[in-house]
């Protein structure tokens, strides 16, 4: 056995990743823990920040790991329950059951991303509080490197600096992380923490989210109003295409909690124009006449959502590198630095796997850490080899599955949409030559993200032979029509 037990480990960063983290080491005995979160607590709301997770079965791995699933169940709605209603501009409704494709799929559990990281860390607060330390309003502001460990320096809010030397040093600080800048500059020529880019047409789109009170009023009739546990997408009175504009609403099991929709759409959309609060609320006026937006949106709901800047969707990348190791660790006399979570992988929301491939990263660290009794200089290489390609098809899939989802072009989401259902009814017909869509592939968590591409690839290259011999087929029954009219 290691001394694992006592070295100690930074985490920093304490979203859903540094805090699951931290329960996993825990659970596996370790005990000087320390998160590093620059945010004041873990529930702090940050309404552009406000969106939801969906928890899948991959997601799950690590939750039944930590023996949290059931609790994360109570606080979530699961995919199995989830119905939307389209709101139509003249106000008409269509309410529809999610349909569920494969039925042996484990259940998904839809929750906001605060109500997740709240989780997490209650159940540090209620019983690891011994091996676990979170300092929030405690942020990491440089990494140094001596010859043979590195040093963190934190600055709280208060002015008060603090400094670490761990063993270990966990980056899950999230798509700017200042841990793999820090391994990327001490790197000097080579791009091994570089991340590298790859376009997706949903990359560059805005995104603001709007805070509504909980079971806001549809209409201005007594008693009709929107249900939590409901999903909606409520579309604008507005036709061009710089104009349109639909509020997206996803589900929340507490009904007392305020509701988010979320506003995603290109650059240079109107909205991201206006720039005082009346011109929005005028927009929002004008743009939904079905709904009774005065009694929706409060002024200083309309104020805060005009000043705040949003947010874009990120290029899909990742950086090859996962770990480092200075000195010797294992002996007390060096740090191991390991990446997971959105600081070594980031993409647009396309898939819902931003948190499943984070909490999945852990996972694999943790069985990395079991296969090699917690030594960590044969843990983290062992953790790169298992996960490295695996983040690089998780990346092309990201491109590929549902880009064309967020209505910037209806003729691309119409070919999406043919190609989706030609996969589907292939699979559905001959199940040993065809595979599903890599969309609905994604959903069966038994499959590594480098399966599921290899077999979208195999039908992708099967569809594309089938293409080939149809258009030989044609050129061939036309040139004998040709031939048989001359003779
Ligand atoms: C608009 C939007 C919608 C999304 N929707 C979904 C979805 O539906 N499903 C899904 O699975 N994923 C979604 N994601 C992605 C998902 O949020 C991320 O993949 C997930 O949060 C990754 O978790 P993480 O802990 O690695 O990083 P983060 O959630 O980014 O957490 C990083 C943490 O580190 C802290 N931090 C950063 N730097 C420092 C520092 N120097 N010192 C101290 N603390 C620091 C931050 O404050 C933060 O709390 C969405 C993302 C966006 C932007």
């Amino acid at each position: 056995m290691t001394n694992y037990h006592q070295k100690n480990v930074v985490i920093i960063g304490g979203g859903p990743a540094g805090l699951a983290t931290a329960l996993m080491l825990a659970k596996r005995g370790w005990k000087d823990i320390t998160v590093l979160e620059k945010r004041p607590s873990a529930d702090y709301y940050e309404p552009d920040k406000s969106f939801s997770y969906q928890i899948d079965g991959r997601g799950q791995k690590l939750t039944d790991l930590l023996d949290i699933t059931d609790k994360l169940a109570d606080l979530s709605v699961p995919n199995t329950d989830f119905y939307f209603t389209i709101i139509q501009k003249d106000g008409t409704r269509k309410t529809t059951k999610l349909p569920i494709a494969d039925s042996k799929r484990k259940t998904a559990y839809w929750l906001p991303r605060a109500s997740f990281v709240e989780l997490l860390y209650q159940e540090i607060y209620q019983f690891w509080q011994d091996s676990i330390q979170v300092f929030f309003n405690t942020e990491c502001l440089e990494i140094k490197q001596h010859p043979e460990y590195l040093e963190i320096i934190t600055q709280s809010q208060n002015g008060e600096q603090l400094t670490f030397i761990p063993n270990l040093i966990v980056g899950c600080d999230g798509l700017n992380s200042i841990v793999r800048h820090t391994l990327h500059e001490m790197e000097g020529e080579s791009n091994l923490f570089a991340m590298q880019k790859f376009p997706s047409p949903s990359a560059g789109l805005k995104y603001k989210v709007l805070s509504l009170p909980p079971q806001f009023p549809l209409s201005e009739q007594a008693g009709d109003v929107a249900q939590s546990t409901m999903a909606y997408a409520i579309r604008s009175a507005f036709k061009e295409r710089k104009k349109a504009i639909s509020l997206g609403l996803l589900p929340f099991k507490n009904p007392h909690q305020p509701r988010t929709a979320n506003i995603i759409t290109y650059p240079e959309h109107q909205i991201w124009q206006l720039e005082t609060p009346a011109a929005v609320a005028e927009f929002f006026k004008a743009g939904f006449p079905q709904l009774p937006i005065e009694k929706i949106i409060t002024p200083e709901e309309i104020a805060r959502f005009t000043s705040s800047d949003g947010g874009k969707f990120p290029m899909p990348q990742y950086c090859s590198g996962l770990y480092q190791i200075f000195g010797k660790p294992e002996d007390n006399q060096g740090t191991a630095v390991i990446l997971l979570g959105d600081a070594v992988h980031c993409f647009p929301p396309d898939i819902g796997q931003g948190v499943n491939s984070a909490l999945e990263d852990i996972y694999v660290f943790q069985e990395t850490l079991a296969a090699t009794e917690d030594n960590l200089s044969q843990a983290l290489p062992r953790y790169q080899n298992l996960r490295q390609a695996d983040i690089k098809a998780l990346i092309r899939l990201v491109q590929i599955s549902y880009p064309w989802q967020y209505n910037q072009d209806q003729l691309q989401k119409k070919l999406w949409s043919v190609n989706f259902f030609v996969r589907l009814i292939l699979n559905r017909l001959l199940p040993f030559l065809f595979n599903s869509h890599s969309f609905l592939l994604i959903q069966n968590h038994e499959l590594s993200y480098s399966e599921i591409l290899a077999k979208s690839q195999r039908t992708t290259q099967f569809l594309a032979m089938l293409g080939g011999l149809a258009i030989l087929i044609l050129i061939w029954s036309l040139s004998s029509c040709f031939k048989s009219f001359w003779l």
